[in-house]
């Protein structure tokens, strides 16, 4: 995979059900975008095989998490089929504060508290097309008994009706070209001229002032 090494500042929030293939489109952009910081969540879930402390995720306990909510350490956070995930408040700022963007994985309910604190940040919504194919990608997976598919499930109709809050929708049926919308999104979102990321002094004025004449900038 060819790296791609622009630069930039920007919060960018991913959410899907479950089954919706997001951890596999956050891999693939910390691959490709080795300049975005990835907002490591803290979480009072058990780790999994596999995963690895302060990489995926920093796991703490219940009573630390709480403690924590306590403090104003969380920019947001959620419980989520049972157990807490949040997002330090550091991890966004100081990457802005370096002028670098940074990806958020989320579920719904955290994206919605991005965006009402952070009204630039760009929500993207992943999913499978359709309950039955989640259903199918959560019970290939294996990691989930019959009531925590159930659960799963259950969470996934509520997030999907939140897709309408969310700027961009991307139907995750063929992997490669998942990947290649979530790409042309970064890249684009990027590319956005807004304050503070073009190096030129924009005067006030438009380009084009009247009916087919151009202007000074
Ligand atoms: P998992 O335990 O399968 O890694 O994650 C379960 C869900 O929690 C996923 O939908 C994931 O996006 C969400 N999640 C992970 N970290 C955070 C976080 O910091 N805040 C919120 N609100 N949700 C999170």
């Amino acid at each position: 995979m060819k790296k791609d090494k622009h630069t930039g500042s920007g919060i960018f929030v991913l959410s899907s059900p479950s089954g919706g293939g997001k951890t596999t489109l956050v891999r693939f952009m910390k691959k490709k975008f080795p300049d975005m910081i990835y907002s490591v969540s803290t979480t009072s879930r058990k780790p999994r095989p596999g995963d690895k402390n302060g990489h995926d995720y920093n796991f703490i306990t219940p009573v630390a998490f709480r403690k924590g909510i306590r403090e104003k350490k969380f920019v947001e956070w959620a419980l989520v089929h049972g157990n807490y995930y949040g997002t330090p408040e550091s991890n966004i700022k100081d990457a802005l504060k370096k002028g670098k963007s940074v990806l958020l994985d989320l579920d719904v309910k955290g994206a919605m508290q991005v965006k009402k604190l952070f009204p630039e940040a760009v929500l993207i919504f992943i999913t499978a097309p359709g309950i039955k194919e989640l259903r199918r990608r959560i019970i290939s997976r294996g990691q989930d008994d019959m009531k925590a598919i159930r659960r799963r499930l259950l969470n996934a109709r509520e997030e999907l009706r939140k897709i309408k809050y969310f700027d961009f929708l991307i139907m995750n049926e063929e992997v490669r070209d998942a990947q290649k919308r979530m790409a042309a999104i970064y890249q684009a979102e990027l590319c956005r001229v807004k304050h503070g990321n073009t190096p030129f002094r924009l005067r006030r004025t438009t380009p084009f002032t009247k009916k087919g004449e151009g202007g000074r900038i």
